[in-house]
């Protein structure tokens, strides 16, 4: 019995997966090691006890007891806490999904990987952060990264065993999400509720308004470099409104190999639960003569400067790439939070990385957690004191 283990199983990704073990079996099919959830006790709980996990981890302390009554009577062992998610991602299991949003996804990522696991990456901010400390620590232990985003699983099915030296260029789309065609002055007036419809996809809040801001777009060109080990220049992003085509791969010969599919993260996730094999998932199959037409345009950096940002990034390497993403986490609780307004997140992103390049030791990429963690901290309180400078505007 192949053992798996979900850490974020209570979000949008995690919800997903669980999906996928369920209809392939349940409890009968899979040992579930341990399941990890946020402040959704009840449904951690539900799904632990279905599927009969060994573990099942609250990120809150303070929601300990609540977990541990509504699982009374189980077998199902329960903890809590930052730490007690890394203990949980040290259990032996043979596949384990990391689905938790932010930064805090990076430790029991890591952890996975220094037991050597097999590592599924939907937390793209991991690669972001710390792109050269995570493929570093998977070398080292043997451990296998295989990537969830769709675009990145996209490329890793279109590459196949090639040769990354015949690859001229890698495209990944993007819808543009809930502002693609909205008039540029109207931008700085977007609500958050705005901001958290997607046209395509079902996701959590974060990653849907990052998507309106091409933030995660900016995200996954630096999670393409890191994770494929392919220089900026040769990654791409193309606007797609539709959603079908989720990456492309270019060859040296003037071929393009492309994925096409259903906006569905379960055909993703249910790849690399499957590989190196396929199995039939419940994802809607194409039907290309109902869709009639796919269009494409090149993404308008005015609109998105973030896609900008992540090029600069990119060069500047060292700890940019977690200073990017801490403050763009900081920039987006604060738009959450009304102290600033969407075209501001942007603002406050830059200023965050201007006030970090020249500090010492950020050309340097980090080479420990701790120093992720603590760059991570810098920016975030750069990105928050722009908004205490410029917010409530
Ligand atoms: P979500 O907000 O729906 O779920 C996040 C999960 O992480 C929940 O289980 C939550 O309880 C947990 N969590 C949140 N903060 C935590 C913390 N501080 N410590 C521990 N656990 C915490 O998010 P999502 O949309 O499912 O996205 C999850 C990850 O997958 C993100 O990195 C996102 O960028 C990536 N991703 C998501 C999609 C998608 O379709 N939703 C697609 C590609 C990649
Ligand atoms: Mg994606």
């Amino acid at each position: 019995m192949r053992s798996v283990s979900i850490f974020g199983a209570t979000g949008s990704v995690g919800e997903s997966a669980y999906d996928l073990l369920i209809r392939s079996g349940g409890a009968d099919r899979w040992r579930v090691v341990a399941l990890s959830g946020g402040r959704n006790i009840a449904r951690l709980a539900e799904m632990a006890r279905t599927l009969r996990a060994e573990m099942a981890v609250t990120a809150h302390p303070e929601l300990l007891g609540d977990l541990a009554e509504v699982l009374g009577g189980s077998d199902v062992q329960v903890s809590a806490g930052a730490d007690a998610i890394v203990a949980a991602a040290g259990m032996e299991a043979d596949w384990t999904l990391s689905a938790i949003v932010g930064a805090a996804g990076l430790p029991p990522g890591l952890r996975v990987l220094e037991r050597g696991g097999t590592l599924a990456l939907a937390n793209k901010e991991s690669l972001v952060a710390a792109g050269r400390l995570v493929m570093g620590t998977a070398a080292r232990h043997g451990a296998r990264i295989l990537p969830v985003d769709s675009e990145h699983s996209a490329i890793f099915q279109a590459l196949g065993s090639d040769d990354l030296e015949n690859v001229e260029n890698v495209t990944i789309t993007a819808s543009g999400g809930a502002f693609r065609d909205w008039p540029l002055d109207r931008l700085e007036h977007a609500t958050v509720d705005e901001a958290s419809t997607h046209p395509n996809w079902a996701m959590g809040q974060r990653i849907t308004i990052d998507s309106a801001s091409m933030f995660n777009k900016a995200l996954e060109i630096i999670e393409t470099h890191e994770f494929f080990g392919i220089e900026a220049d040769r990654i791409r992003v193309l606007v797609h409104p539709e959603s079908i085509v989720h990456a492309m791969v270019t060859h040296c010969d003037g071929g393009s190999i492309a994925h096409l599919g259903a906006p569905d993260m379960r055909h993703a996730i249910g790849y690399a639960l499957n590989w190196p094999d396929r199995a039939a998932l419940p994802v809607a199959k194409l039907d290309l003569a109902a869709l009639g037409t796919l269009s494409f345009r090149a993404p308008d950096e005015t609109r998105w400067p973030a896609l900008r940002l992540a090029r600069e990034v990119m060069a500047a390497g060292g700890a940019a790439g977690a200073a990017l993403n801490g403050a763009k986490e900081q920039a987006l609780d604060d738009f959450l939070a009304g102290r600033i307004r969407f075209t501001d997140m942007a603002h406050a992103v830059e200023a965050a990385l201007d006030d970090l390049t020249g500090v010492a030791g950020f050309t340097t990429s980090p080479g420990d957690l701790a120093t992720v963690l603590d760059w991570d901290q810098r920016a975030r309180q750069s990105a928050a004191a722009w908004a205490a400078r410029h917010g409530g505007r």
